[in-house]
């Protein structure tokens, strides 16, 4: 029986569109492929240029509708130039988070033997972990609100017992998906700053006892300085990190520093109910237009996408054939095949995102 997903479509500001339209396109095409699953997409309003045109970065209607469907999918968003009247971006991703309580941000690291990476690896080895970020709390908790006086400024970091539990039984989970699926040890590691502060002894305590609930893994801690020096050093001896949300925005930020830069790297924000896939990478207003954007991590975001689904409904053929655009996309960079100019290659987004397209239908 064919089940079908609603997916909403945030097309985003730069080159956001540039990307959305060619990965739309693929996952057409696997859908139209398979008997398992359908997928119905809806275009969305949301977004500097929107907000530019019409006074509102993220209408309501736009929650509503996202809301209610079953994921939704988020290219870039936002224009250095166009802001809120305090001077912010229009960051609807960021609304999104909240509006929806996505408490996980999920951004995976994967280098395979011949991949893109500035590291000297090692005969044989390839690097597959996955870093999540909490997203609601931590020091961005008076974000927006700090305090600034003549003589000092003071941001409030929270971590809260409700938030941290849901985050580590989520961290726990992926091990367990991960480890049935042969892509890791099944391990989870704290990454906090235990020995220091104790809002981050807290956060461990707490993990401490979802650790407890799941004795089939293996569960560890690690202070954030010697973290940032192993994910340089060995970061093939890591499968599941977890982490507060400053601490998780700079470490995610070196992940894809490892695997490449920002056109490869994808993420997820993942809720009880929701989740947003949009690629790591801002709109790059810079190269907008011109053809040159990279798409593969808007398109590694749509397996993400395709893998969360199928895990949560139980349908293997979305896994299969997020697997299979991870295959692509690693076959493209390894072979400098089809890759856009910021990968070493001469290929327009069009074409780059066409090569994956045939690669996988
Ligand atoms: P934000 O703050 O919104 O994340 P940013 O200021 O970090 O944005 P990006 O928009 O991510 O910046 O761009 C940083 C640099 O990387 C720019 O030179 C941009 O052209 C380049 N870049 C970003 N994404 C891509 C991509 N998909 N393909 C090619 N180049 C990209």
């Amino acid at each position: 029986m064919t089940k079908s997903f609603q997916i909403a479509v945030f097309d985003g500001d730069g080159i956001g569109p540039e990307i959305m339209g060619p990965t739309v396109a693929i996952l057409n095409a696997m859908a139209k492929k398979s008997d398992a699953y359908d997928l119905v997409f809806t275009n969305l309003p949301a977004g500097a240029a929107y907000y530019a045109q019409t006074g509102d970065g993220l209408p309501a209607e736009s929650i509503r509708k996202a809301s209610k469907s079953d994921a939704i999918l988020l290219s870039a968003m936002g224009l250095p130039e166009v802001r809120y009247p305090d001077g912010t971006e229009i960051s609807p991703q960021i609304d999104l988070r909240k509006e929806f309580n996505l408490f996980a941000g999920v951004r995976p690291v994967r280098v395979v033997p011949g991949g893109l990476t500035p590291l000297k690896m090692p005969e044989g080895k390839s690097i597959d972990f996955v870093l999540i970020r909490e997203s609601t709390e931590g020091l961005f908790h008076t974000q927006g609100t700090g305090e600034v006086t003549e003589d000092y400024a003071r941001e409030t970091l929270q971590i809260t017992r409700s938030v941290s539990e849901k985050l580590f039984a989520f961290a726990f989970n992926l091990a367990n998906d991960r480890k049935a699926q042969g892509r890791g040890p099944g391990r989870v590691t704290c990454v906090d700053k235990a020995n220091v502060f104790r809002s981050f002894a807290y956060f461990r305590g707490i993990f401490d006892e979802e650790a407890a609930r799941h004795p089939n893994l293996t569960a560890d801690h690690a202070y954030v300085d010697a973290t940032a020096l192993w994910m340089v050093q060995k970061p093939w001896d890591f499968d599941v990190m977890v982490t507060e949300n400053m601490f998780g925005d700079i470490l995610s930020d070196l992940g894809a520093g490892l695997m490449g830069g920002l056109g490869l790297a994808p993420s997820a924000d993942i809720g009880l109910h929701q989740a947003v896939f949009q690629p790591c990478h801002g709109s790059a207003p810079d190269i907008a237009g011109e053809g040159k954007a990279n798409p593969f991590a808007m398109i590694l975001s749509a397996a993400m996408m395709l893998e969360w689904l199928g895990t949560k409904h139980d349908i293997a053929a979305m896994l299969g054939d997020a697997a299979k655009i991870r295959t692509a996309v690693d076959a493209a960079v390894a072979n400098k095949t089809s890759v856009t100019a910021d990968l070493g290659g001469s290929s327009t987004t069009s074409q780059a995102a066409a090569a994956i397209e045939l690669a996988v239908t």
